[in-house]
C-alpha cells in the first residue's frame, strides 16, 4: 500500500523540521493576540463554491467533493479562509469588538497535478483580521507573515505587493482590460478565461501571452482616490514596520474574492511553485457567505513549501527532537526502576526514554545512541542494591556513579529539559 498520489508522509526525524516551520509561522500570530479557531476539514460544498469563487480553478477543477450517507454534498477544504469565515458568521463573532483577529492551521486538499512543491494534501497556516477597513491593519497582517519567515532565518524571498482596487474602480478597469484583451491573438481557452475573469490573463506565464501584455492597462494605474489612498497608506505603514516589498502590478491571485491590498511571498529556491504564501483584502467574502457586509484581510502560508524553502537555504530549524536522557536497565528489579524513573524524569520536564523488549546491554546502548540522548542512566540490580546508578555521557563515554536519592536532580541538571 502507498500513500495516495500527490500526498506524502512526514516522518521523524525530518518531521521535526515540519513542526518547527509550522510553529514558527504561527508564533507571531499568537504573540500578537490573534485567537485560534478550529474548524472542520470538510464543509458544505457551497461554502467553497461561494467563498472561493465558482470561476476559480480551485472550485472548478480541484475540489474533493463527495456525498455523505445523508446525501449532503461536502467538500474537503481546499483552503482555510472560507471555513473560518463561515464560523465567524455562524457564531456572530462580529457582534463583539472589531477587528476580530483569528488564525488557524491545518490540512488543505486540492486535486492538482502533483509536482515539486505542489501536492494534493498540504498544510496551511492562516491569518485573518476581520471587520475593519484600515490600511494599518493590512500592514500588521503582512508584517506578521514577514516575521515568521524572518524567524525561520529565510532570506531568499520577496514580498510582492499590489492593489486590486475596490468596487468603485475595479469594474471600470475590468472593462478596459477586457477591451484590450479582445484585440489580442489569444487561444480559445484563454479567451474563455478572460471572459470569466480578465485579470487572470495578466498572470499567464506563457511567453507568447506575456509578449502581448506589455501595454496592458494595470489596476494600480486606475485606482479610485480612496483605493489609491489606502494603498499608499499600507505602503507607508510597511515602511514604518521595516518591511520591504516589490511592486507587483500584474499580481493576480487564484481566489476570486480579493480586493485592494494583495500580496504574495515568493521564494527564489523553489522552481516553478515559488509561492510560499499569499493573501490580501476581501471586501465581499463575508456578504457572499450570507454574513454582514464587513471587510477582511488575511493570508495563507504553505507550510510544506516553506519547509522546502528552509531546506533550499540549508537552514537548521529543527527544534530539539527526541530525548535527552535514556535509561538502560540490567535485570528485573532494574527494569521496574527504569520504568518508574523515566516517568519521574518526564514529569520533571526531562525528555526521557528507556528500552522496551529484552534487548541486552548492547542492544540497549544502541537504542540509547539512536534516541539522540546525550546521557544514559545505566542501572543494574547490583547498582540498585548499592543505592546508585551510573550516569554515562554518551559523547565522552565518561561514567559516574550517582546516589539514587540525588539521581533525579543530577540528571535534570546535567541534561537540561
Ligand atoms: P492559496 O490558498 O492558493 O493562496 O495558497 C497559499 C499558499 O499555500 C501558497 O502560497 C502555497 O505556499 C500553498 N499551497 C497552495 N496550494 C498548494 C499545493 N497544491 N501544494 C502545496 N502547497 C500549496
Amino acid at each position: 500500500m502507498r500513500a495516495p498520489k500527490g500526498t506524502f508522509d512526514t516522518l521523524p526525524p525530518a518531521s521535526a523540521q515540519f513542526v518547527a516551520v509550522r510553529d514558527t509561522l504561527t508564533a507571531p500570530l499568537r504573540r500578537a493576540g490573534y485567537g485560534y479557531v478550529e474548524t472542520p476539514v470538510f464543509e458544505d460544498t457551497s461554502v467553497f463554491a461561494r467563498g472561493v469563487g465558482e470561476s476559480t480553478d480551485v472550485v472548478a477543477k480541484e475540489m474533493y467533493t463527495f456525498s455523505d450517507r445523508g446525501g449532503r454534498s461536502l467538500t474537503l477544504r481546499p483552503e482555510l479562509t472560507a471555513g473560518l469565515m463561515r464560523a465567524f458568521i455562524e457564531h456572530r463573532l462580529h457582534t463583539g469588538g472589531l477587528p476580530v483577529k483569528l488564525w488557524t492551521v491545518g490540512s488543505a486538499f486540492r486535486y492538482e497535478r502533483p509536482q515539486a512543491g505542489r501536492f494534493r494534501h498540504f498544510t496551511q497556516v492562516d491569518c485573518e483580521a476581520l471587520g475593519v477597513d484600515d490600511p494599518a491593519l493590512d500592514a500588521e497582517v503582512v508584517a506578521l507573515g514577514v516575521q515568521g519567515f524572518r524567524d525561520l532565518g529565510l532570506t531568499d524571498w520577496q514580498l510582492q505587493l499590489t492593489s486590486l482596487g475596490d468596487s468603485t474602480c475595479r469594474p471600470q478597469y475590468r472593462e478596459l482590460l477586457t477591451a484590450f484583451l479582445a484585440r489580442l491573438d489569444l487561444d480559445e481557452d484563454t479567451r474563455r478565461r478572460a471572459e470569466i475573469n480578465p485579470l487572470r490573463v495578466l498572470d499567464d506565464k506563457r511567453p507568447e501571452v506575456q509578449a502581448q501584455l506589455t501595454d496592458a492597462p494595470l489596476m494600480v494605474d486606475h485606482l479610485s482616490d480612496s483605493a489609491r489612498a489606502h494603498h499608499d497608506a499600507v505602503r507607508q505603514h510597511l515602511t514604518d514596520l521595516g518591511v520591504a516589498w516589490v511592486e507587483a502590478p500584474r499580481l493576480v491571485r487564484g481566489l476570486d474574492y480579493y480586493t485592494k491590498t494583495t500580496f504574495e511571498f515568493v521564494h527564489g529556491g523553489l522552481g516553478a511553485q515559488s509561492a510560499i504564501g499569499g493573501g490580501g483584502g476581501y471586501a465581499g467574502l463575508s456578504a457572499a457567505l450570507g454574513g454582514p457586509d464587513l471587510p477582511g484581510i488575511g493570508w495563507a502560508m504553505g507550510v510544506d513549501r516553506t519547509l522546502l524553502a528552509v531546506q533550499a537555504e540549508g537552514l537548521d530549524v529543527a527544534v530539539a527532537a527526541g530525548v535527552r536522557a535514556f535509561v538502560v536497565p540490567l535485570g528485573a528489579e532494574a527494569k521496574r526502576f527504569a520504568v518508574r524513573f523515566v516517568g519521574q524524569l518526564r514529569e520533571a520536564g526531562v525528555a526521557a526514554d528507556t528500552v522496551y523488549g529484552d534487548r541486552g546491554l548492547k542492544g540497549a546502548m544502541k537504542a540509547a545512541d539512536r534516541s539522540g540522548a546525550t546521557h544514559a542512566v545505566v542501572v543494574g540490580d547490583r547498582d540498585l542494591a548499592a543505592g546508585v546508578a551510573q550516569l554515562k555521557d554518551l559523547r565522552s563515554q565518561e561514567q559516574t556513579a550517582v546516589p539514587l536519592g540525588e539521581l533525579l536532580s543530577v540528571v535534570r541538571d546535567t541534561v537540561g529539559p
